[in-house]
C-alpha cells in the first residue's frame, strides 16, 4: 500500500516531525519516558507519582481524567477535576500532562489544563472526534485501535494533520489477537514500519500492551531497539488499590527498577549523529 499521498507520509515530509513539550522534545534524539498512573484519583496520588518521576528525571506525566471503560459500574474518573488536578501538580513539579479526553465538547477546555491529549484506542476511529482534535493546536497522541490496522491507524492520524494540527504522535498499544497470555499483543513490527511510512513520532505503551509487569522492561527495549521514539508506562503508588488497571500498575519500587533496566541499555540516551559516530570511530 502507498501512503506518499497522506500529510503524513514521508513521501510528503521526510523529516521527522518533532513536537516539543517545554524542554522535553517528542520525535528528536532522544527517546523519551512517559509514566503516570492509569487514572487521577486525588491529589495526593498524583502529587506522590510526580515527585517520583522528578526524582528520577522523568518529565511528562500522563494520568485519565475521562476513562473509557467497559463496564457502566466502574470507576469513570474524576472528569474536569482530573484535569485541574493534573494543572496543579504539573506546575508545581514544572511537568508535561497528558491526559485522554473522549467528548469533543471538551477538547478546547482541556487545551486550558493539559499539555497534550490522548484520544484512546477505542476513539481512533470516532471521526468526529479526530475532525475536532485538527481544529486545535494542542499535541495529540493518537492510540492504536484495539484492532485497528496500520494503515487505519494511518488514516486516523491524517484526518488530525488534515484538518490543521500537525502536533500528531502515535502510540502503539497492542492489538486484540487470541494470545490470551498478555492482556493484548504489542505489535512490536509496527514501529519500524510505521517509521518508515511515517514522519510523525512513534512510540509504545508497555502497560496497556503486555499487561504483564514482568516483561515491560525487555518489551520496553524492544521498542526502543525497534526505533520507538519514547515508552509510556503506569505507575501508582498503591497498585492493589487502584480505581482501573490495579493488575498492572507498576509500584514505586517496580517503576525504579523497570526505569533502571531500560535506562541500562542505552535505548534511551540520545542518538549521535553521523559527526558524532565518527569521531567515537
Ligand atoms: C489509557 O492509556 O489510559 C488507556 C485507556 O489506554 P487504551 O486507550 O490504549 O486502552
Ligand atoms: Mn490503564
Amino acid at each position: 500500500m502507498s501512503y506518499n499521498h497522506l500529510l503524513v507520509s514521508r513521501a510528503k515530509h521526510s523529516e521527522n516531525t518533532e513536537i516539543k513539550l517545554g524542554h522535553t522534545v517528542i520525535g528528536g534524539k532522544q527517546p523519551a519516558m512517559i509514566a503516570g498512573p492509569c487514572s487521577v484519583e486525588s491529589y495526593e496520588q498524583l502529587r506522590s507519582v510526580a515527585a517520583l518521576l522528578k526524582k528520577n528525571g522523568v518529565s511528562v506525566l500522563r494520568g485519565g481524567a475521562f476513562k473509557p471503560r467497559t463496564s457502566p459500574y466502574d470507576f469513570q474518573g474524576l472528569g474536569i477535576e482530573g484535569l485541574k488536578l493534573l494543572k496543579e501538580v504539573a506546575d508545581e513539579f514544572g511537568l508535561i500532562t497528558i491526559s485522554e479526553i473522549v467528548d469533543p465538547a471538551h477538547l478546547e477546555l482541556a487545551g486550558d489544563y493539559i499539555d497534550v491529549i490522548q484520544i484512546g484506542a477505542r476513539n481512533m476511529h470516532n471521526f468526529e472526534l479526530l475532525k475536532a482534535a485538527g481544529r486545535l493546536r494542542t499535541p495529540i497522541l493518537l492510540k492504536r485501535g484495539l484492532s485497528a490496522t496500520l494503515d487505519e491507524f494511518l488514516h486516523a492520524a491524517e484526518y488530525i494533520v488534515y484538518g490543521g494540527n500537525t502536533q500528531v504522535m502515535l502510540i502503539e498499544r497492542g492489538i486484540r489477537t487470541y494470545e490470551r497470555a498478555t492482556r493484548n499483543t504489542l505489535d512490536i513490527s509496527a514501529v519500524p514500519l510505521l517509521k518508515l511510512e511515517t514522519h510523525l513520532p512513534v512510540l509504545v505503551d508497555v502497560t496497556h500492551s503486555t499487561g504483564r509487569k514482568e516483561i515491560m522492561a525487555p518489551c520496553a527495549k524492544a521498542a526502543l531497539a525497534a526505533g520507538a521514539d519514547g515508552v509510556m508506562v503506569e505507575v501508582h503508588p498503591n497498585p492493589a488499590a487502584a480505581l482501573s488497571d490495579s493488575a498492572q500498575q507498576l509500584d514505586f519500587e517496580q517503576f525504579e527498577t523497570f526505569y533502571g533496566e531500560v535506562k541500562r541499555s542505552g535505548l534511551l540516551s540520545p542518538a549521535l549523529d553521523s559527526n558524532q559516530e565518527a569521531l567515537r570511530l
